[in-house]
């Protein structure tokens, strides 16, 4: 009686399996590993300033423009955070998801416009900061406009008594500059406001002091990052819009669209399914026996 050992066999049984094993097994956890690149928690503030067919300065921007941001992040799974919402991110109470909230600088009345058409079109609210010495005059808001968001549920923030740097003036003068712009709005808005944003984005420890001694509970920049749980509620970063930006390898809205985790998270699947493919083929694989590496053996 003669035993027959094939080579094949013998890889089949010792080097086959584990192979298979790895496949289904790196597989699983790059799956697995995805699943955190796409359920990231992301929260972008979004700046605009005023919204023109016709841009003559890099930070305007057109109306179809800005319509298509808001289609792309609300395709790539973004849904607009509530002021509330904003609030409580800042204060370390995360929502589970993507989100995004839009704010326009310098109370324009173009942003004004633009504000109205994306709460029609796509049910958002934005925030409007405003110069407080600006209101009435010709392109921005009056003192009836800013009553009017205000009535309409849109946020209203300061953007400063006037619209100069606040790295200029002492504690002294900022605190008496932002009360009595805050007590002026107030006036007209009928609530308490709580949200500033720095005039150019410059901020330095004067300032924050300045901003949190007047009352003003979160103080927007521009420094172009998504929020993060160790932001400061009195620095709170947002991604300005710049025509050309990304030219000077600045960040740019388009770098979130889609978010960095979600093209990970796809390079992980894609690697995970060739791991699948990997191992089904092998375990399909039918080596033919190769009798000339066979072994025969008599049993006597
Ligand atoms: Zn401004």
């Amino acid at each position: 009686m003669l035993y027959y050992f094939e080579t094949m066999e013998l890889t089949n049984v010792y080097f086959r399996k584990p192979s298979i094993f790895i496949g289904i097994l790196a597989g699983l956890c790059l799956g697995i590993w995805s699943y955190f690149d796409f359920s990231e928690n992301i929260l972008l503030v979004l700046a605009f300033h005023g919204v023109s067919e016709d841009t003559r300065v890099p930070w305007e921007i057109s109306f179809p423009k800005l319509k298509g941001y808001i289609e792309k992040l609300f395709f790539f799974g973004y849904r607009e955070i509530s002021p509330e919402g904003l609030e409580n991110w800042l204060e370390g109470n995360h929502h589970h998801g993507k989100f995004f909230y839009v704010t326009f600088d310098d109370g324009l009345l173009t942003s004004m416009e633009a504000m109205k058409k994306l709460k029609t079109q796509f049910q958002i609210k934005p925030a409007i900061f405003i110069v407080t010495d600006f209101l009435g005059r010709p392109g921005y808001l009056s003192e009836e406009d800013t009553a009017e968001l205000a009535s309409s549920g849109f946020l209203i923030g300061l953007h400063g008594k006037t619209h100069e740097t606040t790295l200029k003036k002492n504690q002294e003068q900022l605190c008496s500059d932002l009360k009595n712009a805050i007590a002026r709005l107030e006036k007209i808005e009928s609530s308490k406001i709580r949200w500033y944003a720095y005039p150019f984005g410059e901020f330095d420890q004067n300032s924050i002091k300045a901003v949190e001694e007047s009352g003003l509970k979160y103080a927007f920049t521009i420094e172009g990052h998504e929020v993060k749980q160790e932001d400061s509620r009195l620095l709170v970063p947002r991604l300005m819009y710049l025509s050309g930006a990304e030219l000077y390898q600045e960040p740019v809205l388009e770098d979130w669209l889609p978010p960095r985790s979600f093209r990970k998270g796809c390079l992980k699947v894609i690697l995970s399914v060739l791991f699948f493919l990997f191992a089904i083929i092998q375990s399909f694989m039918r080596g033919s026996p190769n009798k000339k590496h066979g072994l025969y053996i008599s049993s006597q």
